[in-house]
């Protein structure tokens, strides 16, 4: 992606790292500049997660339902993203996307999941492969997400946001990996999230002010990260 383009728009889940207690703003000024860092992330992830979307679609498909595990109450559609706002497509995927006035940022982001509700509102899921804890770091980082989503709604008023978790249930015994296949099931856990627009307004205009910086900002204050040694390396010459 060119730098204009990474300059120009930003993913809700980008927006989300600004609302991390460990975020770091000079991160962020490298990656929106240069790009992403290597990430080591497993792509197992998004496997479970397509998956997890394929099989909802596919159920509502054949038997106008959702499946037993998601129980989610007054759903009448599931909808599309264009349904309920703006779309451009970008690698074969749909995304919303609306510009914000004041900081002129491209917001951009792709929910999971968009239900229709009796009363012609919408409820916006996501998924998250990871076990739920009442103390979640992550947490601030996924109410942005879902919170950016509602804002990408102009089409439709949201009136419910939630997360879906998937935790591992089973203890797996040891003579399982002998065999050449098994199964590992994960146990959903749905938990609602507050809908409050307003941050992502306050989350942008701080995107904008850090990136209209012309050189990077600091480094985070204790991280022992590259630039703790860089600046190590620098003090030896
Ligand atoms: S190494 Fe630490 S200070 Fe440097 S950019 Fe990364 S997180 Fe920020």
């Amino acid at each position: 992606m060119a730098e204009n383009e990474r300059l120009k728009y930003i993913g809700v889940k980008e927006l989300g790292n600004l609302a991390k207690g460990d975020f770091c703003p000079r991160c962020f000024w490298y990656e929106k500049h240069f790009g992403p860092f290597p990430s080591f992330f497993p792509g197992v992830f998004n496997v479970i997660d397509r998956n997890l979307k394929n099989s909802v679609w596919t159920r509502w498909k054949k038997e106008g339902k959702l499946p037993e595990w998601l129980k989610v109450d007054n759903v009448t559609k599931i909808l599309t993203a264009d349904s309920i706002g703006v779309v451009e497509k970008r690698h074969g995927q749909k995304y919303l996307v609306a510009k914000h006035k004041k900081s002129g940022l491209i917001l951009r982001g792709a929910p999971d999941l968009i239900l229709k509700l009796k009363d012609d509102t919408v409820h916006i899921i996501d998924f998250k492969t990871s076990q739920f804890k009442e103390e979640d770091q992550f947490f601030p980082m996924y109410e942005v997400q879902l919170n950016g989503y509602a804002l990408l709604a102009t089409k439709m008023k949201v009136s419910k946001l939630s997360l879906v978790y998937f935790n591992p249930t089973n203890e797996i015994p040891n003579e399982i990996f002998t065999k050449e296949n098994f199964m590992l099931s994960f146990g959903p856990r749905i938990v609602s999230v507050e809908i409050k627009t307003g941050l992502i307004t306050e989350l942008l205009m701080r995107a904008k002010e850090i990136l209209e910086l012309k050189t990077p900002p600091s480094p985070r204050e204790n991280c022992k990260g590259t630039c703790y040694y860089i600046e190590k390396i620098l003090e030896s010459f």
